[in-house]
């Protein structure tokens, strides 16, 4: 096999790497090297952050285009994602460790969030106000922000980025892009994909390092207007200080801990399906990830007996293997992490009812492979209910009524997103009203639509992803007071 050996993408070209001592990435499944990327400083930033504030300041590059126009190369270059999907997806699948099954769609639900945002530059809103006094008209326009600083985590390189993306070239904004160091390489190849689909250089750049020196860069760096956040709370939370410092903008989309809350009148069956995807999708690395399941107690026993069985279908194998329905967790130090909290889980008294294990058998030995997990009898105070775990594990906890229900869901700093089941459309409704999160999935998990807005609440972030909302975030609002007519005198003895 191949290593995928990458510079930067600076100014629509690739940009030699200063430091000749790369970063390596080694794959979490089978120990091979699949590619390089470099090991970035300062001065990339800075060649990057000019190359899009250049194309930034000269409005006839981008910022001044009509939002058809836009729209138009943003949807060219999408047609390119899509034709290379298959490689970008195996790539994708080797770098994070996830199933190619679901890494295609990845990129799929990428390129549907690309086609949603490039619409929406077709109608960025504005109003004109008339009824603000008889000579009076008053208009509320949109700017773009200017330069954004993207920063996105590991777990779905192409979903995180393509939250942002998209989004902020349709307001008519540029940008540079750090990914994660551990999984860069679908971000280089969608960026220079976008220069043979005719998008003007500078309008995105790449540059690849670790956070302590990029994304720092990128925060400190005066000509960068806003930073877009994809990653972990206390990752967030520096940011948000550094940032603060010089009133720089923020979107934060942090970490989570969402609670599956099934009532007895469910349909158990969709239920059942839904704990499972919730807490095994993407090796339980997802910010929604299902990983509390609140289930109604007199149904509590036949649910979880249930649905182990059906985690011990779930075929735990190779990224691109077919057949894989879980994949290797992102690397060794992560693995163990997990491992060390089954056995926090184990050590508190909790009921470990299924897995708790790594898994080294049938050719799996050099991976960071970890079996679903599912832990019983899980109560409020132990670690299992209060960390973000990131990693394939389940605890269940059990209610009476209704109201226990809400506030054990509600009973974490996270607010991401929750999930609910009843067939009783008063409670689904009650219910989700109640629950303290961005996003609320009734009667499915983990299912949305491009146009609805993705956050947090509490130590989930701040701002909105997706939907319009995702497309304001990067604009700047504008108020112009027109007076018509003849202005009367404030000051008449003033005059001369
Ligand atoms: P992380 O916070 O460790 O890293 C995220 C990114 O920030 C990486 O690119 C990293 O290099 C960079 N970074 C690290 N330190 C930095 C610093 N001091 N300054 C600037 N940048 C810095 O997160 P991760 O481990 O890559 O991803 C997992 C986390 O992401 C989980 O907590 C998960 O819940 C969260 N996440 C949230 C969402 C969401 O939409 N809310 C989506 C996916 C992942």
């Amino acid at each position: 096999m191949s290593v995928r050996q990458y510079g930067n993408w600076v100014d629509g070209d690739w940009l030699k790497p200063a430091d000749d001592r790369p970063i390596e990435r080694w794959s979490p499944a089978h120990g091979a090297l699949l590619a390089t990327f470099a090991n970035s400083a300062f001065a990339e930033v800075d060649a990057a952050v000019a190359a899009a504030r250049r194309a930034f300041q000269n409005s006839e590059i981008w910022s001044d285009l009509a939002g058809s126009e836009r729209a138009h190369l943003i949807s060219k270059w999408l047609d390119l994602i899509a034709a290379d999907a298959e490689r970008l997806a195996s790539m994708e699948a080797e770098e994070t460790g996830k199933p190619i099954r679901f890494a295609r769609g990845e990129i799929a639900w990428s390129i549907e969030l690309g086609r949603y945002a490039a619409a929406l530059a077709w109608q960025i809103p504005g109003e004109a106000l008339s009824h603000i006094g008889a000579p009076n008209f008053g208009l509320v326009t949109r700017t773009p922000r200017g330069v954004i600083g993207m920063i996105v985590p590991w777990n779905f390189p192409m979903v995180t980025l393509f939250q942002k993306l998209p989004f902020a070239l349709a307001a008519g904004c540029t940008c540079v892009i750090k990914p994660s160091e551990l999984t860069s390489g679908t971000a280089l190849e969608v960026a220079a994909l976008a220069a043979k689909a005719g998008l003007p250089p500078g309008v995105i750049n790449v540059v690849t390092g670790t956070g302590a020196t990029v994304g720092e860069a990128l925060i400190d760096h005066p000509d960068v207007q806003m930073i877009s956040f994809t990653g972990s709370t206390a990752v967030g939370k520096k940011i948000a200080r550094r940032a603060g410092e010089q009133l720089k903008r923020v979107g934060l989309e942090l970490g989570g801990k969402a609670a599956n809350v099934v009532f007895g009148d469910a349909d158990i069956d969709a239920a059942l399906d839904g704990a499972l995807l919730g807490y095994v999708l993407n090796q339980g690395e997802e910010c929604v990830q299902g990983s509390r399941l609140i289930v109604e107690e007199r149904i509590a026993d036949e649910f979880v007996e249930r649905l182990t069985a059906r985690s011990g279908a779930v075929r735990v194998g190779m990224p691109l293997d077919e057949a894989t329905d879980m994949g290797a967790l992102i690397h060794e130090q992560h693995m163990n992490k997990v491992l060390g909290y089954i056995e926090t889980g184990k050590r508190e008294g909790a009921r470990l009812a299924f897995g708790g294990q790594r898994i080294t058998a049938n050719g799996l030995e050099k991976g960071c492979f970890v079996a679903p997990t599912i832990f019983a009898r899980v109560r409020p105070e132990m670690t299992l209910f209060r960390d973000e775990i990131f990693g394939p594990v389940l605890s269940v906890t059990s209610f009476r009524t209704t109201e226990e229900a809400v506030a054990l869901a509600n009973d974490t700093k996270y607010g991401l997103g929750n999930g609910l089941w009843t067939k009783d459309v008063d409670k689904a409704l009650m219910v989700s009203k109640k629950l303290r999160s961005g996003t609320v999935y009734v009667n499915t998990y983990l299912e949305t639509a491009v146009q609805l807005p993705f956050g947090g609440v509490g130590q989930s972030g701040l701002g909105r992803e997706n939907g319009l909302e995702g497309l304001l975030e990067f604009m700047d609002v504008k108020s112009t007071f027109v007076k018509l007519g003849k202005r009367p005198d404030a000051l008449p003895h003033a005059r001369s």
